[in-house]
């Protein structure tokens, strides 16, 4: 069916104009112009929704639970974290996860999120044996997405040593033969993208990486990879293989243009530039890493490069794509004593590349998939702000509260006044 949308304004990463409806049909957008008519929104702007590119979606249950001291561990930090996320991960089951994906996931779509990709390694029963169906906790997740209505790109993800047994495969055919069956059981699932992941350059050998790099290559598939988040991951790398995780992952043929850098948080020139020449992008997830101690990953050398940049809630100690953002350019601020630092040359603000960050595209276009937000225009944040500064106010200055519905593949998933 075809239906065109006539909110108030719509917002692009330039500003937002008025007297534009957006068509669609099939769950995409297929034209953005001046229309008089349509089903109007009143008090309402649309524009693209964020893309969510790095979740555990389980780990929203260590909210509130790990802001604390424990007596035995007086010095917290990111491997004394891991330790209560690796309880909290061992206590799921396929009824759980699904559970915990719901309660996560809804929130992302409330909270203007309306695609997710979910970077999934809890595979096994605890002792680390398969389940009946090997893919149980990942099609749960699935069901999860489905349930609320969000687009899901879900990355079984590899695990050879370290963490707890149901993280781990015993060698790599297992695993990739797993992964196989996923893409099967997605096939026609509209809202379902299947790719793959290694979870980190210590948590597999060499040969695994080898063997991921070629299978993603040859299926077109997206591959994502945590790296440089801490300074000890670095310092074991160079100790077992002489190099540091980026040149790892170029060495190994990880590295495409469907390779999404998770972190990077302590990436050096040459590994940047490695991401760069390769035209992989990375992936921030700034309330997660200042929650975690991680640190602040090298946002301007990152622009500067002109890597790609997308951002994920991580653990999801908060969901909200507008801090997110924010965080990424405030702490680049902080860190360097000047203003207005993320300007790609040629523009003026740090708000569109922000933005487009958030969005994975620059505005509603023809072509693209009908995901939308609708911000609500009426909420008091944004009361009396002139259209022209609307992407720089939500930016700087607003939250997922101003967020009125979320639109996925068409179709109005979330938010106050739902007409389906
Ligand atoms: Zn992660």
């Amino acid at each position: 069916m075809k239906r065109t949308l006539l909110p108030d304004l719509v917002v692009d990463a330039r500003g937002a104009r008025g007297g534009t409806g957006v068509t669609v049909e099939d769950g995409v957008v297929v034209g953005v112009g001046p229309v008089s008519d349509g089903e109007r929104l009143p008090g309402r702007a649309l524009m693209p929704g964020f893309v969510n590119a790095h979740s555990h979606a389980f780990q929203r249950g260590l909210r509130g639970l790990v802001e604390r001291i424990e007596p035995s561990r007086p010095r917290d930090d990111f491997w004394t974290w891991r330790e209560r996320m690796y309880a909290l991960a061992e206590g799921l089951d396929p009824a759980s996860i699904r559970e915990a994906g719901r309660r996560c996931y809804a929130e992302m779509l409330s909270a203007g999120y309306t695609g997710v990709t979910e970077f999934h390694y809890v595979h096994h029963r605890p002792d680390g044996a398969a389940y009946e169906e090997p893919n149980a906790l990942a099609e749960a997740l699935v069901s999860a997405a489905e349930d609320v209505g969000i687009r899901l790109l879900l990355l079984p993800v590899a695990y050879a040593r370290g963490g707890v047994p149901r993280f781990r495969d015993p060698e790599l055919g297992v695993f990739l033969a797993r992964v196989e069956r996923l893409r099967g059981y997605a096939g026609d699932r509209p809202l379902v993208e299947v790719g793959v992941a290694a979870h980190s350059v210590r948590a597999v050998p060499r040969s695994w990486l080898e063997g991921i790099g070629e299978y993603a290559a040859a299926g077109g598939l997206a591959l994502h990879v945590h790296a440089d988040e801490q300074p000890r991951e670095i310092e074991s790398c160079v100790e077992e293989h002489g190099m540091r995780p980026i040149e790892l992952l170029e060495e190994t043929g990880s590295l495409g243009p469907r390779t999404t850098v998770v972190h990077a948080t302590h990436a050096d020139d040459r590994e940047l530039d490695l991401v760069a020449r390769r035209g992989s992008s990375v992936c921030a997830c700034p309330t997660t890493e200042g929650n975690l101690g991680d640190g602040f990953l090298p946002a301007g050398r990152i622009m500067g490069r002109g890597i790609p940049l997308s951002i994920g809630s991580d653990s999801h100690v908060r969901i909200d794509p507008f801090e997110e953002l924010r965080e990424i350019e405030t702490n680049a601020r902080r860190l360097s004593g000047r203003r207005n630092l993320l300007v790609p040359p040629g523009e003026t603000s740090p708000a569109p590349w922000l933005l487009r960050a958030g969005w994975g595209r620059d505005a509603i276009e023809p072509g693209s998939p009908a995901d939308l937000v609708e911000i609500d225009l009426t909420h008091p944040v944004l009361a009396d702000v002139d259209p022209a500064a609307l992407p720089a106010a939500l930016v700087f200055g607003a939250g997922s509260a101003v967020v009125a519905g979320a639109w996925v593949d068409g179709r109005r998933v979330s938010g106050v006044d739902k007409d389906g």
